[in-house]
């Protein structure tokens, strides 16, 4: 397969393009039309001879939008295709402020962590940093947005599929990409990376100078019972994650946010509130909780709004820092990989 031009910094498009025999300030034009989503045959500002010289090697685009559904509360669903016919899906959200991107990080996943689609088939492949960033500029094109100012993409959550951390050297390209200031430059502050807490990378992260929110999927106050829910909790302990957390805030400065879902009867009684308590108070942290979208292919369940609205109340009198999460998109099949896992049934 080409090698697929997004990929590319802004630097690395210069020194491609000076190789090519051609001026500085083509790799310019070029850079931007290509976080711009456009093809090599749309890039008319570039000669014909010069566009088709590029078209051999390269291709522009790696990402494609093959279905978008739209839910009643306004949150849309992507079904991305890339180019060797593996697809992987977005979640758009609509804030007071502007949109806010979900997208993944890998086909399918290795984590297979009990109550979440993505994994149920294991990982297929790492995303490149291109086809990360493609996600992010087709919907910006879907919405009709341009660069800078312009774009209509504001936030990013690195929530969807996959396991960022697992990918590691390709999404840390893909953090720099996206906010190089002469391409769709969406800020680091504004990004958020979500992972299942793969400890020796949240280090790496910490020292990467990419100033991104780093939020980090708890699950239980337990280490026994969290290996239940999430594999990975065999490798690493909750401690060595508090750890890791610690050191990511006094090199960043950036406080951490811990993601939880609540499932009905497994991690929602007074006893995890208490857990929980005991386990973050006083920590630069917030708590997000999550109302678990069920997914057929388990039997796991979610409990009523009102008994998260008492869990986070628990923690709020105790002076944590805690919200629900709003719930969306429940009617399109909002929770990661579960578009992905229906798209592929249907299509067996
Ligand atoms: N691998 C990373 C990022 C992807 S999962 C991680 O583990 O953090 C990101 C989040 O999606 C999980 O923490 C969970 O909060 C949420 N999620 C996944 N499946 C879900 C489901 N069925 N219902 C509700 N939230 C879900």
């Amino acid at each position: 397969m080409k090698e697929c031009l997004l990929n590319f910094s802004y630097a690395e498009l210069e020194n491609l393009i000076l190789s090519l025999g051609e001026k500085k300030f083509r790799a310019g034009q070029i850079f931007r039309s290509l976080h711009l989503g456009l093809e090599f045959n749309d890039m008319t500002d570039l000669s014909k001879v010069f566009r088709e010289k590029l078209i051999e090697s390269y291709d522009a685009q790696p990402v494609r939008i093959i279905k978008h559904l739209q839910s009643v509360d306004g949150t849309m669903k992507f079904l991305f295709a890339l180019r060797d016919g593996n697809v992987v899906e977005g979640v758009l959200m609509k804030y007071n402020h502007g949109y806010s991107l979900c997208i993944s990080t890998q086909v399918g996943c290795r984590m297979r962590c009990v109550f979440c689609a993505s994994g149920l088939n294991g990982l297929v492949r790492n995303l490149e940093a291109g086809e990360i960033l493609g996600e992010v500029i087709c919907v910006n094109k879907f919405l009709g947005g341009a660069l800078g100012e312009n774009r209509k993409i504001i936030n990013i959550v690195l929530m969807g599929s996959g396991e960022p951390l697992d990918n590691y050297d390709n999404t840390v390209k893909f953090l720099r990409l996206v906010s190089e200031k002469n391409g769709i430059n969406i800020s680091q502050r504004n990004i958020s990376l979500s992972t299942s807490g793969i400890v020796p990378k949240m280090y790496e992260l910490a020292n990467e100078n990419v100033s991104v929110n780093l939020t980090i999927s708890l699950h239980s106050p337990f280490d026994e019972e969290r290996q239940k829910i999430m594999p990975i909790a065999k490798t690493y302990k909750i401690s060595q994650i508090l750890d890791a957390c610690s050191n990511y805030f006094e090199k960043t400065g950036r406080r951490y946010i811990f993601e939880y879902v609540l499932i009905k009867g497994e991690n929602d009684t007074s006893a995890h509130a208490e857990a929980l308590i005991s386990l973050l108070k006083g920590r630069p942290c917030h708590i997000n909780l999550i109302r678990l979208n069920e997914v057929k292919e388990n039997n796991l369940k979610s409990g009523t709004d009102k008994e998260a609205y008492r869990f986070m109340g628990v923690l709020e009198k105790a002076g944590l820092s805690a919200t629900v999460r709003r719930k969306m998109g429940e009617d399109i099949d909002g929770a990661c990989g579960q578009l992905r896992q229906r798209y592929l049934s249907e299509n067996e």
